[in-house]
């Protein structure tokens, strides 16, 4: 495919951000230019330290790690929700133990690593946001014109035919912060957009990875991180876990594994629910991208032949 594709996600970096991250190592197509984090699934210094520990383990240390937002717009602090830890356990990533990072965060913000890479690659630059859109909305705050020029941005976020996983109309990245997401939603950008519709198609069981265990430790360890998500999300190892963040940046990397992308102009309102905007209905430009179905039988062979190589090759 595209030789020249840049990448950079932006991270709450729990159990399917530390499997996105993992597939983004694993694509010999990608350059893989940094880890941005927010707060979200954990605090932002734990996504900082989950995000060094995952690059290091894959023996990834040119991946620099990016210290974001510390909390949303409206809020004055990180306030984990109580039922998270069930998802991602209490440091993020399953209680998997991967020792102290070696690295740290790098001493320029988020935001402006962002904009420096988008004014430095434009169209070559892909950016995948698969937390709360805080870090998002401050980069067009600081520099629309500059996010403006990148070649892609996708986000994984929002429901639109489903009901949401944080309240009954909104999931969770976008109910941590909903003026943030909403800003971003209402500025000229176009975004492609993998909500819940399409991630909850793509259910990894347990038996799907289970070989990853035997291949080496760092198989183990990411296998047994992806094994608490899947077994208590829905407390069913059969039933499997959706691949949230994982599709994102498969999709940002190949849109064809999305089957039904739907046009439209999106709002969010304050419950998070992402909902068309009524005043734009009619508008023949359409900004908005999201993705209602998905290849899943394809994205799953490949995301598991990639990443089964980089647990082998790495
Ligand atoms: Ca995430």
């Amino acid at each position: 495919m595209m030789t020249n594709m840049k990448m950079i996600i932006d991270c709450d970096t729990g159990v399917d951000d530390a499997l996105a991250i993992s597939y983004i190592l694993s694509n010999p197509d990608i350059e893989f230019l940094g880890v941005t984090t927010t707060y979200g699934n954990i605090s932002v210094d734990t996504s900082v330290r989950n995000s060094l520990s995952l690059v290091e383990l894959f023996n990834r240390k040119e991946v620099r790690v990016y210290k974001g937002a510390e909390h949303s717009w409206k809020s004055k602090e990180y306030i984990r929700g109580g039922t998270i830890p069930g998802c991602h356990g209490y440091n993020g990533i399953g209680d998997v133990d991967l020792g102290e990072p070696e690295g740290k965060a790098e001493d320029i913000s988020a935001v402006d690593f962002i904009i420096d890479s988008a004014r430095r690659y434009g169209k070559d630059l892909h950016l995948v946001f698969v937390g709360p859109l805080t870090n998002l909305a401050d980069c067009l705050k600081k520099d629309q014109e500059a996010i403006m020029s990148v070649g892609d941005i996708t986000i994984m976020g929002g429901a639109l035919t489903v009901m949401g996983n944080r309240n009954i109309y909104g999931e969770c990245n976008i109910v941590c912060d909903p003026e943030a997401a909403n800003y971003v939603f209402s500025s000229p950008i176009h975004l492609n957009i993998v909500p819940l519709d399409a991630t909850l198609k793509t259910m990894f069981r347990v038996s799907d990875i289970r070989e990853w265990r035997s291949i080496n430790e760092k198989g183990e360890k990411l296998f047994e991180i992806a094994r608490y998500y899947y077994v208590n999300e829905y407390n069913d190892e059969e039933v499997g876990g959706a691949m949230h963040d994982p599709l994102a940046a498969f999709a940002s990397y190949d849109p064809s594994i999305i089957t039904n992308w739907f046009e439209c102009n999106l709002t969010v309102e304050d419950t998070g629910r992402t909902i068309g905007s009524f005043e734009e209905l009619n508008l023949p430009e359409k900004r908005h991208k999201v993705a209602l179905d998905v290849d899943a039988e394809r994205f799953t062979e490949t995301y598991i032949r990639l990443v089964t190589e980089l647990i082998r090759n790495s």
